[in-house]
């Protein structure tokens, strides 16, 4: 495609990065090959040199790989994208392909549990530290920043308690300091945010989720520019080797073509729940960006293009009554994983967030009676019915 700057999102989803083959195929193939052939001698040392471009092994790059990386790139509105294996090696690699022993990075407190463990049990074995700091506290965010700092870590909205940070004033602070902004974009999708354009250097997936959308493989990207992005953290993705695999970049970039009518959908469904849980007698209250009464509902208007799929809601009671309704739903699937079509449900204090302290939890406003829901794509009055079974009888 010539000139991928004026087309729209939808539009790239379903054509980005496409290059058939002599064969005329009309769905991308799968290049299930670990290396590639050169004609002769001469080719493949010019491609080894990098002299030449080109395949040379699946490690580096493969062709149904790059289809999914040049989706999901221009969707974004980034320059380049990385596949990597999973979620957490996207993470993985850009920290190790950018920063060095004695570098610093500040991350919100309110991101994904295994990142938590990474910055604070695998980092500092070579030498990075983290500071925490409130996800939208700004003063704290500013404060946390040293010399050594490189880089800032974000996910909005959070999960569980959907807080929302305004990515565009985190990057002013980040640039101020001359540090990157990097944000997980797991939970929105470029179809509901997309990081860059607010001034975000960096931008993470976990490919498991809503790319995929379907609940079949893990994997991950790591989205920015050319420059950022090209020798170091290639060059770590090239020779540590956490690659994506052809099958699994096949089915995300299956996934992207209808990415968009998947969010629509999972934000309906979510509103519509959100709205009768906030109704109900036994609710105490309920998270979600969409609701008036969510604290960041305007700057969630302005900054998405939708409020997702998420919900948490906390139950009259404790942990014995999240459990039952937990325990009382017949459709919805009892696990942590969330933007599948299949509706989830599951208790954070007692799964994500069980390693944190009782302090430490309540610090971060997870409650024993707080049940997260990632909504799926059936039918809300089957949902409904679903949770009320559970809800009756508290
Ligand atoms: C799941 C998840 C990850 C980790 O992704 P994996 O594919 O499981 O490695 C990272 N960030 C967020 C926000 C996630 O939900």
């Amino acid at each position: 495609m010539s000139d991928k700057q004026n087309l729209g999102t939808n539009t790239l989803a379903i054509r980005a990065g496409q290059l058939r083959t002599h064969e005329g195929e009309n769905s991308e193939p799968i290049f299930a090959t670990s290396s590639f052939v050169f004609k002769n001698a001469e080719e493949a040392a010019a491609r080894f040199s990098g002299d030449a471009p080109g395949n040379i092994y699946s490690r580096f790059t493969n062709p149904t790989v790059r289809t999914f990386e040049q989706r999901l790139a221009a969707m974004e509105g980034g320059e380049r994208c990385i596949a990597t294996s999973s979620g957490m090696s996207a993470i993985l690699t850009t920290c190790l392909g950018l920063l060095k022993a004695g570098d610093h990075l500040v991350s919100s407190r309110s991101i994904f549990g295994t990142t938590v463990g990474l910055f604070d049990n695998v980092l500092p074995k070579f030498g990075i530290e983290t500071t925490f700091v409130d996800l939208i506290d700004y003063d704290e965010w500013e404060k946390a920043i040293t010399p050594a700092t490189r880089l800032l870590f974000l996910e909005t909205p959070s999960n569980p308690l959907t807080e929302i940070a305004d990515i565009r004033r985190l990057a002013e602070i980040a640039h101020k300091h001359d540090c990157l902004l990097v944000v997980d974009n797991c939970l929105c999708t470029p179809i509901l945010q997309k990081p860059i354009e607010y001034g975000a250097d960096i931008v993470i997936h976990s490919a498991t989720k809503y790319l995929d959308g379907q609940g079949r493989c893990v994997g991950g990207a790591i989205i920015g520019s050319d420059d950022l992005l090209k020798e170091d953290v290639f060059g770590f993705l090239r020779t540590a080797g956490p690659t994506m695999s052809p099958f699994n970049a096949w089915v995300f970039l299956k996934g992207l073509e209808t990415l968009n009518v998947r969010m629509k959908a999972h934000g309906e469904n979510a509103l519509l729940l959100a709205q009768w849980l906030d109704d109900h007698e036994k609710v105490e209250k309920v998270y979600y960006p969409g609701l008036q009464s969510h604290p960041q509902h305007e700057l969630a208007k302005t900054q998405q293009n939708g409020f997702g799929g998420l919900v948490s809601f906390e139950v009259q009671g404790g942990q014995k009554e999240a459990w039952h309704i937990i325990d009382s739903t017949e459709l919805f699937s009892i696990t942590a994983n969330l933007g599948d079509t299949k509706s989830t449900i599951t208790h954070p204090a007692t799964t994500t967030h069980h390693r944190l302290t009782d302090e430490q939890r309540e610090e971060a406003g997870i409650k024993q009676e707080m049940i997260r829901l990632s909504v799926g794509l059936e039918d809300t009055d089957d949902l409904i019915r679903d949770l009320e079974r559970g809800l009756a009888r508290i």
